[in-house]
């Protein structure tokens, strides 16, 4: 089966062009039949009328040009290699010819136009289609020799005559063996047209499958990048993420490590520093009572630059911060609407603030040179460290009241006995080792049991709240005074010998007898009596210091009371007052 090639085709063309070379010769021998026609008499003579070779030749040319026509026409409208078409044209024009031949005269001078039809029609139709029309042209030659004979009544071109049935047998045998001749070409080279038609589509088809393989390559392609920049997105987050917990993580060590909130918070600004890598971190505290912000602590290092801080930090855009609990970015900094950021070279800046439920502690402040050098990262991070920190500092402000509920006795505000304790104990470790003097001294209230009972227990703890007062404000800041227990009171005096020692208590024993102590029914005074060692001088060790004192006071109580005894291997001056 052959293959049908579309319209316009490399065959379509081929049958077209080839058309194209006959029509050509066509006309020319239509030329060539006029000439002919120019040399012969026009007018018979005989029959005085127009020769019947100046008709038959008039015809002739007249229907080949027609024929040549139409088939012009046919051609431009794509129809010619119609079957047909095809047919009807070559039938008509094997027709004219063979007429041509036989009554027109012009004899051999037509074969090689019957010859090119015949190569024309087995280049279209086959072997079998030649052989078809040269039959045809056979059955057509026999007629129009007959018709011939008929009409002329010629010896010489009977069908009978033998030189004319040669001439035809040869004729048609060459034509038969010229249609088989072509056939047998047409068929090999449509045999090869077909296998290269073939070898086209199927490269087309492979080249079709290559475009879909490309095609789809290029959908991987775009898929797998599609991919990689999700990988890659998952992995900056997880970068990301490894540096947040990386720095919640020191932030969290360094809360746990450090317990002084200077120290802490210095060393949070240092982390915000290594791991933000800002160019300014700041950490600013908050003084509720006087609506106050300050700098705690900053890298900012510059005297010019320090001062614009200190001095614009407390401004209304941070303190709202502050206020409203929500945290600022801004990534293009104008020096009008942040005061702070003056003399200094300030693009961008985050500040979070530093808050709990229920305390606002202050704010943390980065700032960049850079325009637009944070993003919501950042200020997450920043939130994160700030929540902390906030946590931090209220953990440190309830350590501070349990530590000061622990260590102060609720009724006199002094310092309770526990304390004492364990500030004897650094003290004495310290006199030890540095070779310092230590003197401790004890006082306990004359006949408080009596006081008691006579002003009542209400007013005996306004004495001993009086006594604690009176010892805070006249004491020095490094000495530490402590309830020892009932209305018993403990003094440590560090780097004091026992003489200075001596005059400091003897001036206190003084001052408390010589205090009145009022309510709004009862004015009343007590006196003391005092107890007192010291380190080295007479106490060697921690334990001998108080007990010696302690014994000491016994013997002011055994020597009278209100006076100063010091512990009995001393020897110096003793003072009673009466
Ligand atoms: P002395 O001179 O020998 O010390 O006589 P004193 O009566 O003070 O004897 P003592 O030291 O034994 O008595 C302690 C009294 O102190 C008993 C108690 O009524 C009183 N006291 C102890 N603690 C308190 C207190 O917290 N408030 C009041 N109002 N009195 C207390
Ligand atoms: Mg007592
Ligand atoms: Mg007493």
């Amino acid at each position: 089966m052959f293959l049908k090639l579309p319209k316009g085709s490399e065959s379509v063309k081929k049958v077209e062009k080839y058309e194209q070379i006959y029509i050509n010769m066509s006309w020319i021998f239509i030329a060539v039949a006029l000439f002919l026609l120019m040399f012969n008499e026009f007018y018979d003579v005989e029959d005085k009328a127009i020769s019947n070779f100046t008709v038959y030749g008039l015809s002739f040319i007249l229907a080949t040009a027609l024929i040549n026509s139409l088939k012009q026409i046919v051609i431009s409208k794509g129809l010619f290699t119609w079957d047909r078409v095809y047919m009807i044209f070559r039938v008509i024009e094997v027709v004219i010819l063979t007429f041509s031949r036989v009554f027109f005269e012009m004899g051999q001078l037509l074969y090689p136009f019957l010859f090119y039809i015949v190569l024309l029609i087995a280049f279209k139709k086959g072997k079998k289609g030649a052989l078809y029309l040269v039959s045809f042209s056979l059955l057509i030659n026999i007629i129009f020799d007959v018709l011939h004979a008929l009409i002329y009544q010629s010896d010489q071109y009977t069908i009978f005559g033998a030189q004319n049935i040669i001439r035809n047998v040869l004729m048609f045998i060459t034509l038969f063996m010229f249609s088989l001749m072509c056939g047998r070409i047409y068929e090999d080279s449509v045999d090869y047209e077909q296998k290269n038609t073939r070898l086209y589509l199927e490269l087309e088809d492979k080249y079709q499958q290559l475009n879909t393989a490309q095609e789809e390559i290029k959908l991987h392609n775009e898929k797998l990048k599609e991919t990689n920049f999700k990988i890659e997105d998952a992995n900056k987050k997880l970068r990301e993420s490894i540096a947040e917990f990386y720095t919640v993580q020191q932030i969290t060590q360094a809360i746990s490590s450090v317990f002084d909130v200077k120290e802490l918070l210095k060393h949070v600004n240092d982390i915000i520093l290594g791991v933000m890598g800002v160019n300014n971190s700041t950490i600013i505290l908050y003084d509720e009572k006087k609506d106050r912000l300050r700098v705690h602590t900053t890298n900012v290092s510059n005297k010019q630059e320090l001062i614009a801080l200190f001095d614009n930090i407390n401004c209304e855009v941070l303190k709202d911060v502050l206020k409203s609990g929500q945290s600022l970015m801004e990534n293009f900094v104008d020096l009008k609407e942040y005061p702070f950021t003056e003399e200094r070279e300030v693009s961008s800046l985050i500040c979070v603030p530093l808050v709990t439920k229920t305390k606002k502690f202050g704010l943390v402040l980065i700032e960049h040179k850079y325009f637009n050098a944070f993003d919501e990262d950042n200020l997450r991070l920043l939130n994160i460290i700030g929540q902390q920190v906030s946590i931090a500092l209220e953990n440190a402000e309830l350590y501070e009241k349990m530590h000061e509920l622990a260590t102060v006795d609720n009724l006199t505000g002094i310092y309770n006995r526990l304390y004492f304790q364990q500030r004897l104990q650094q003290e004495f470790e310290i006199a030890e080792e540095g070779g310092y003097d230590l003197s401790l001294a004890i006082f306990d209230i004359d006949h408080f049991k009596r006081f008691n009972d006579t002003f009542g227990h209400l007013f005996g703890d306004k004495v001993l709240k009086h006594i604690s007062n009176l010892l805070k404000n006249s004491l020095r800041s490094g000495d530490i005074i402590a309830r020892f227990g009932g209305e018993e009171f403990v003094l440590l005096f560090p780097r004091t010998g026992l003489k200075e020692a001596y005059d400091k208590v003897e001036l206190l024993r003084e001052k408390i007898a010589k205090t009145t102590i009022k309510d709004e029914l009862v004015a009343a005074s007590v006196t003391v009596s005092f107890g007192l060692s010291s380190y080295p001088e007479i106490s060697k060790t921690e334990s001998e210091l108080l007990k010696m004192a302690d014994n000491a006071l016994y013997d002011a109580k055994e020597g009278g009371r209100n006076c100063v005894r010091v512990a009995r291997s001393a020897s110096v001056n003793e003072s009673e007052t009466n």
